[in-house]
């Protein structure tokens, strides 16, 4: 086995005994780059100097008798949607082309802290917008299974990345699905943790109400590792949650017996692909056999998801995405200018994407005067809803089960001019946001040679117990151990 092909948990086995050093780990990876990155374009950003002093300082402690961390000298790879001091950081937005915030975000510190070698920054769907990585301003992130195939998004070069073993673990954001769906597409593991659970503190914000940093690895006992990093309390967001953490990777006890799983009818009927069905249903008969109880649910709501979602988060983006007007940082317009609105206007025409303009215009529309009842705040109203029929579902049932995208990973182009479509892909992830719960996704199959995700919900704060499903499931099947050959 090549150190590239192993997990975080092996590697940290590997570490800490001293058989291998964090430099030799990181270097490995570069080789490792070096070879497939022209192929799968998942970085926008190498920053092998930084990882490379990152692991020595790793090797200096081991050597001088410190006991750092598990991950300590495990590399990770950063969606450029974090804030990295010093570093370049877009967004995958010519908005942003060559921002070098002052700061790190939280997460990507709480790494630095724990001895994770940084590898770089991974390419993604300008501001988090889409669902294929189709709409980042740089370049084309290609599936590792099939290169005429998109990687899925907005954590597309991040899903990627670990699939190509150009990462062990990455970092992603999850807004309405953009961990899960391209962990799913790629055949990995990953986790969109609970609204609070992990800070968003330096994450470049899409829609503050949905916003998540979650790990995308090769299985999920990878994503427990990197969950024991990331989570907890952090003074600069006062939306992260003051509850206790739990030890992720003790919680993988491999027993789910006696476990109750509901099946949300609304996510697993129309508009998901047969084979796809088959597939996940498939899997859910795994988890009888492992113990759990199974049963149908009824979640009518649901079937609102998505158009509630399209206007709370490009209100929430219309808002956020203000401030990019040209003064303070990024992109400014060199056309002369009449006054301080056409600077505006020229800026942000020109930095910004037509995705990215779309739902500014969306957002901007929702929120206006006259409008803000019959779409903002109706589609608040829904919301609760939503998280009404999840509270319902989770009083009789420890998890719920189902598809995590409707269809195995589409082609490059194929959805690009078709944006309902396009907007589909997270429709199983989405519902997830709104009610602010965690969801899992963990590989279960593949169709048409490509990978099948299922996605495990639980009950807020709950990451452990959807850990310890998809863990167990991950114990009596190896669809986490198949690669792409590339
Ligand atoms: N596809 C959804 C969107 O474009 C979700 C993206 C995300 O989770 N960041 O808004």
């Amino acid at each position: 086995m090549k150190l590239y092909e192993l997990t975080a948990y092996e590697l940290s086995e590997r570490l800490t005994s001293g058989e291998v050093s964090a430099a030799e780990v990181t270097e490995a990876y570069f080789e490792r780059i070096e070879s497939v990155e022209e192929k799968v374009a998942a970085y926008l950003e190498l920053t092998q100097d930084v990882a490379m002093e990152q692991a020595r300082q790793v090797d200096d402690w081991r050597a001088g008798g410190e006991q750092p961390g598990p991950l300590a000298g495990v590399p990770v790879a950063i969606k450029d949607v974090l804030c990295t001091r010093g570093i370049r950081t877009t967004c995958g937005s010519k908005m942003l082309k060559g921002f070098r915030p002052p700061y790190d975000a939280t997460t990507v510190r709480r790494c630095r802290d724990a001895g994770m070698p940084m590898l770089g920054k991974t390419n993604m769907d300008e501001f988090a917008m889409g669902s294929s990585t189709e709409n980042s301003a740089y370049k084309v992130t290609r599936n590792p299974w099939d290169l005429d195939r998109v990687p899925g998004g907005s954590s597309g070069g991040s899903a990627a990345a670990v699939a190509a073993g150009m990462a062990p673990i990455a970092l992603g954001s999850d807004t309405g699905g953009s961990i899960r769906q391209p962990a799913a597409l790629c055949g990995i593991s990953g986790l969109k943790p609970t609204y609070g659970r992990v800070s968003r503190y330096g994450l470049v914000a899409y829609a503050s109400s949905l916003d998540q940093v979650g790990p995308l690895a090769r299985d999920v006992r990878d994503c427990a590792l990197a969950m024991n990093v990331l989570a907890g309390r952090d003074q600069y967001d006062a939306t992260s949650a003051d509850v206790d953490v739990p030890d992720y990777v003790a919680a993988l006890t491999g027993d789910v017996e006696g476990l109750r799983a509901g099946v949300p009818k609304e996510l697993m009927g129309e508009g998901i692909d047969p084979a796809v069905r088959t597939t996940i249903e498939a899997a859910i008969g795994q988890f009888e056999e492992l113990g759990m109880a199974i049963e149908e649910v009824e979640m009518p709501n649901l079937d609102h998801s998505l158009p509630v979602y399209y206007v709370i988060a490009p209100a929430e983006a219309a808002s956020n995405l203000a401030r990019y007007d040209g003064v303070r940082y990024g992109h400014r317009t060199e056309e002369d200018v009449s006054d301080v609105y056409d600077l505006f206007a020229k800026t942000r025409g020109e930095g910004f994407g037509p995705e990215v303009r779309l739902r500014i215009m969306l957002g901007t529309f929702a929120l206006s005067a006259g409008y803000y009842d019959a779409y903002y705040l109706k589609a608040q109203k829904v919301r609760t809803l939503i998280k009404q029929d999840f509270d319902a579902a989770f009083e009789d049932h420890d998890v719920l089960l189902c598809p995590t995208s409707p269809t195995v990973a589409f082609g490059i182009g194929e959805k690009a001019d078709d944006p309902l479509q396009m907007k589909l892909a997270h429709v199983c992830t989405i519902p997830v946001n709104l009610a602010g719960i965690p969801a899992l996704s963990i590989p279960c199959g593949m169709v048409d040679a490509m990978p099948v995700g299922l996605q495990i919900m639980g009950r807020p704060f709950e990451e452990a117990t959807i850990m310890r499903v998809g863990d167990a499931y991950q114990r009596a099947t190896d669809y986490h151990r198949q690669r792409p050959e590339l």
